[in-house]
């Protein structure tokens, strides 16, 4: 999936030649049946955006969204049973609910705009919001952020989706709740058999609670694995300075700072992206290719735990690296 966003005619003086914000490129991933895969990056990597293009909220410029093989296409009755089976999960529960609405309100309009046999009360059970009568009437302002965000769960699961595309789901939450909330979709990944897409800046999150990480930077991903590989084994560069500079890497579902200044420097303006390796200017490693070149995924040695790649020259058997 590739996006770029136009920039208006009166802002493109700003910026010379220049017509588009290159938010996403080239970005290919695949969402597997019981399965959590964790799209980590800095704020500005286009993160939220490839959830938005999976959920077709926004069209690509280039690219295709699949389901179950066949290309997902806009309008019609097909079109609105992907939306039904592609859920998302947005980061500000409070702002995706409706102040004005009670507990039992939101659930049942989900309900019956999916035509569900489900009831409220089951949503609220699985989402371990209990026992449901005491929810039911509460409006969101009485619910605490954890509950919350369960309530806009519970609201996902209405729909009886095959996936959930959740964006930063816990990042507003507190820390204290934070671990609750990701123990509840990963007991919804086993019971309903879900896909996750699970988007955060929080690699230590990822780690604890995905089966499959990338590593999204500046629009594109640079590395990818299982969960294990690539955050004790993290080969690319930028990777690395994540790991670094995340304050405990240890710590489950951390911290409450994003990490904007990875070892150092800014992630690069996506209006005019450096040429070859996005990365290119703040990796200790660069060579004179990796200002030329753009890097294609390459195969890093595996600990038997499946695939493991990074899209960086270091990986290229022709690369001898000085220094
Ligand atoms: Fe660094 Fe080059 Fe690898 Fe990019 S391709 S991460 S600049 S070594
Ligand atoms: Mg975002």
């Amino acid at each position: 999936l590739t996006k770029h966003f136009p920039i208006r005619r009166r802002l493109r003086t700003l910026f010379a030649a220049q017509r588009a914000v290159h938010a996403v490129e080239q970005v290919d991933l695949a969402l597997r049946k019981g399965r959590v895969t964790a799209m980590v990056g800095e704020s500005g990597s286009g993160k939220s955006t490839v959830a938005r293009l999976m959920a077709q909220l926004v069209r690509q410029t280039d690219g295709q969204v699949l389901l179950h093989g066949e290309p997902v296409r806009t309008g019609g009755r097909r079109f609105r049973a992907y939306c039904r089976r592609v859920q998302m999960v947005f980061q500000d529960p409070f702002a995706s609910l409706n102040p004005i609405h009670t507990v039992r309100y939101h659930l049942t309009r989900a309900l019956r705009i999916h035509r569900s046999e489900t009831s409220a009360e089951e949503l609220l059970t699985r989402v371990a919001l209990t026992p449901p009568e005491r929810f039911l009437s509460k409006f969101p302002h009485e619910l605490s952020g954890g509950q919350r965000q369960r309530v806009a769960i519970a609201r996902a699961l209405a729909a009886g989706p095959e996936a959930l595309l959740a964006d930063e789901p816990v990042s507003m939450l507190d820390v204290s709740i934070r671990l609750g909330v990701l123990n509840l979709l990963r007991d919804l990944r086993d019971r309903l058999d879900l896909a996750i897409l699970y988007i955060t800046h929080d690699i230590a999150s990822a780690r604890y609670f995905a089966d499959e990480v990338l590593v999204l930077y500046a629009g594109q991903v640079v590395e990818g694995g299982s969960g294990e590989a690539v955050t004790q084994r993290a080969a690319h560069p930028y990777t690395r300075l994540l790991i670094a500079s995340a304050p405990d890497p240890d710590r489950i579902a951390g911290t409450e700072a994003e990490v904007t200044d990875a070892g150092g420097g800014e992630p690069p303006s996506l209006i005019e992206p450096p040429a070859g390796c996005r990365f290119h200017p703040r990796c200790p490693h660069a060579m004179a290719r990796c200002e030329l070149e753009a890097p294609p995924r390459l195969p890093v040695e595996s600990n038997g735990d499946g695939p493991h790649w990074a899209a960086c020259w270091l990986y290229d058997a022709n690369t001898v690296e000085a220094g």
